[in-house]
């Protein structure tokens, strides 16, 4: 959960609920896809959730106790690894995330190392005897004394034997941010007797999940073979989603159809809705069409 996921967000929101949920690896192994993606809506990342739902029913009911054990499972790599091994197992083996990499820079001046060195270095500072302690030590002094642009070299224990504490924020060097790039779609909703329209997206992405049609930006759009003129559609609003590599934008239309088209099991009440794991860009969609139906709601008491 903590990958590219703030500690605090994942405490107050998300690590708690998962466990009640899922109380052992096999409860999380005999479980469907379809219920670990509900659980994991909202944390983003969702291959993540797949991941662990995948390395559950390889290893359940226990997680192997070593590195190379570890690693043959899906979504695990040397980080998570060593982690497991490191906090769980007592292993001695070095823990690596983003502020221990930064501390390692810092401590060898080194203004970019690859990971095999990274790797190198992190072996060469470890404490074998007291790997648990150690690790926790090194993932402390990067999150409250060797921040990125703040470092307190004054009160850091391991100001003895770093290299780069004359001039620490010359590492590691910053890489340049690319602007993001936004992504502009129509998203279609497509309701017929109080049914709407949501399949199981495919993509790597966001895959397990369910969508309202997504498509690209036209003067008309093409949705089960028939063509529909945007202007032919109410427009209900715009959604916005950051995505760790892009920003989708989108205008949502209202397409209300007599009958329903397509595979029946497709169609979905709005109760039905609530059971199925959406992505946050279609939780804001539902929100449109829930605004929309409570204002029609309004609209028929005040002309009855
Ligand atoms: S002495 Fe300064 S630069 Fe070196 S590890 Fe400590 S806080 Fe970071």
């Amino acid at each position: 959960m903590l990958q590219q996921t703030q500690v605090q967000t994942v405490l107050s929101r998300f690590y708690a609920p998962f466990l009640t949920r899922f109380p052992t690896l096999q409860s999380l192994a005999d479980a469907t896809e379809e219920e670990v993606l509900k659980a994991w809506e909202g944390l983003g990342y969702y291959s993540r959730a797949r991941n662990l739902h995948a390395a559950a029913k390889q290893s359940a009911p226990t997680l192997p106790v070593t590195v190379e054990g570890l690693m043959a499972l899906s979504g695990i790599g040397r980080n998570t690894a060593h982690a497991i091994a490191a906090f769980a197992y007592r292993h001695a083996v070095p823990v690596m995330e983003a502020n221990v990499k930064r501390v390692l820079h810092r401590l060898t001046a080194s203004e970019t190392l690859t990971e095999r060195t990274l790797w190198e270095v992190a072996q060469k500072f470890l404490d074998a005897d007291n790997p648990y302690d150690y690790n926790q030590a090194m993932m402390d002094v990067g999150a409250m004394i060797c921040t990125p642009t703040r470092p307190k070299c004054e009160e850091c224990p391991l100001a003895l034997y770093c290299e780069g504490k004359s001039t620490p924020l010359a590492y590691p060097v910053r890489k340049t941010k690319k602007p993001t790039a936004v992504r502009e779609r129509v998203i279609l909703v497509c309701e017929a007797g109080g049914r709407y329209y949501l399949s199981p997206r495919t993509t790597r992405f966001l895959g397990g999940l369910y969508g309202f049609p997504e498509m690209e930006v036209g003067e008309s759009v093409v949705w089960q073979g028939n063509h529909y003129a945007l202007d032919e559609l109410r427009l209900l609003g715009g959604v916005e989603q950051v995505y760790s590599h892009f920003r989708l934008s989108a205008h949502v239309y209202l397409l209300t159809l007599p009958y329903l088209i397509g595979e029946a099991t497709a169609w979905f009440t709005l109760t039905q809705l609530k059971e199925l794991p959406l992505s946050g860009a279609d939780h804001k969609v539902l929100q449109l069409v829930n605004q929309k139906n409570n204002l029609l709601s309004i609209h028929k008491i005040y002309t009855a």
